[in-house]
């Protein structure tokens, strides 16, 4: 059955036939009502969906093997770009920060920003979050897979570097099939940004990422150009009244008409770049990596930890962190929130940090530690020193 309507889709589902949805100008509207629950395969229009019954095939038949490539990629902690309705993302394994740390590493952003995790299953919202309330159940009954990202306390296990050291998590359901058969054949949530450099435009064909990222990426997944424009509709729940992060495809008129009120805005601590992704105990940074730790500026009686970006060598009474033993950037950055984390949590009156080299994914590091740190810390840019 085709149809440009979601009421099509139910109807062919409850007909046991096989749905092929239109995004004509009528269908892309209402997108993001088709039901999860429902298989359906998406088409730019009558042509594509006739082609396909035509020819009597899955509609990704073709990209089957393309895609279990690609889902492969990811498992073993690798990069892979794929479509999404919105825009092309640069995905990886959101369960493995040094996966989540090449993200950052090929986009050479010279901060961390969160992320947004991808599921291909709304039940799957819960190995993710600590809670799911009903007002978020029924949004995403609703408008699931679709441009909706829905902003939730996040359970442990998600890695700091995926949130950026926030609290929450944000997660969505995309529509695009490409999409959604990658994450099912990854069998693990796909924590992706856009597919472009800092400072670039989102891509939204495969050879825009190509030309931007060229052989950085393990795999560039083909699945034609995106449904330009529509970023994805950001609402956060972390309080008693829905926010809304960031306006996209979903308009906040139907969120406000199915769960009520909704405020608008981001408030500081929802900031990605707040305080409160920071340790508690004050930051400092270290003069000098060469500089021997004994030699520290601590006052008498002064408990203090330290954050060392390498293995230096010698024994030490304090509470040491190493970020990567002989200097990964990649490792340090997917263990820099876990180690300030465990630094914070033993009480310590001074964290001292070791500079960072501020290149590539060092920029970001650093960028993090100045944030955690002191205004007066870190004022000049540390060159790198081998
Ligand atoms: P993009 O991947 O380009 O669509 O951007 C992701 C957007 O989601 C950015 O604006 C992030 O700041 C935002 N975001 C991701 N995680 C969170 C979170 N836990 N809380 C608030 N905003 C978030
Ligand atoms: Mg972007």
């Amino acid at each position: 059955m085709i149809g440009d309507h979601p009421h099509d889709v139910e109807l062919a589902a409850a007909t046991g036939a096989q749905g092929i949805y239109l995004l004509t100008g009528h269908g892309q509207k209402h997108l993001a009502e088709v039901s999860a629950m429902l298989r359906v395969w998406v088409a730019s229009d009558l042509n594509e969906a006739v082609t396909w019954i035509v020819s009597g095939r899955d509609p990704l038949e073709g990209k089957r093997e393309e895609i279990q490539k690609a889902a492969e990629i990811i498992r073993s902690g690798g990069l892979v770009a794929f479509p999404t309705e919105t825009v092309y993302g640069l995905g990886a394994d959101a369960f493995s920060p040094l996966a989540v740390a090449r993200i950052f590493e090929v986009k050479r952003r010279p901060h961390f920003d969160p992320l947004i995790v991808h599921i291909a299953d709304p039940d799957h919202l819960g190995r993710l979050v600590q809670e799911v309330p009903i007002r978020v159940r029924k949004l995403i009954d609703r408008f699931w897979p679709g441009p909706l990202t829905i902003v939730l306390f996040k359970r442990e296990e998600v890695p700091d570097l995926v949130t950026a050291g926030l609290p929450s998590v944000a997660v969505r359901m995309p529509s695009h099939p490409v999409a959604l058969r990658l994450i099912e054949e990854a069998n693990r949530p796909i924590a992706a940004p856009s597919a472009n450099p800092f400072g670039y435009v989102s891509p939204t064909t495969a050879d825009h990422v190509r030309e931007q990222l060229g052989d950085q990426v393990d795999l560039v997944l083909d699945g034609g150009a995106c449904e330009v424009g529509v970023e994805s509709t950001i609402l956060s729940f972390l309080e008693e009244t829905p926010r809304l992060l960031r306006p996209g495809g979903l308009p906040v008129e139907e969120i406000e008409e199915m769960i009520g009120r909704v405020e608008v805005g981001r408030t500081n601590e929802e900031t990605p770049l707040s305080p409160a992704g920071c340790p508690g105990t004050t930051l400092r940074g270290r003069p000098s990596s060469s500089v021997n730790v004994k030699a520290i500026p601590a006052q008498q009686g002064e408990t203090v930890g330290f954050l060392a970006f390498r293995e230096s060598g010698g024994a030490m009474d304090q509470p040491i962190e190493i970020l990567s033993r002989d200097g990964n950037l990649r490792e340090a950055a997917a263990n820099l929130f876990a180690a300030l984390r465990r630094l914070d949590v033993l009480g310590l009156d001074l964290i001292l940090a070791e500079p960072i080299p501020e290149a590539g994914l060092g920029r970001a590091i650093m960028d993090r530690l100045r944030r955690a740190s002191h205004p007066d810390e870190w004022k000049e840019k540390q060159e790198y020193a081998p």
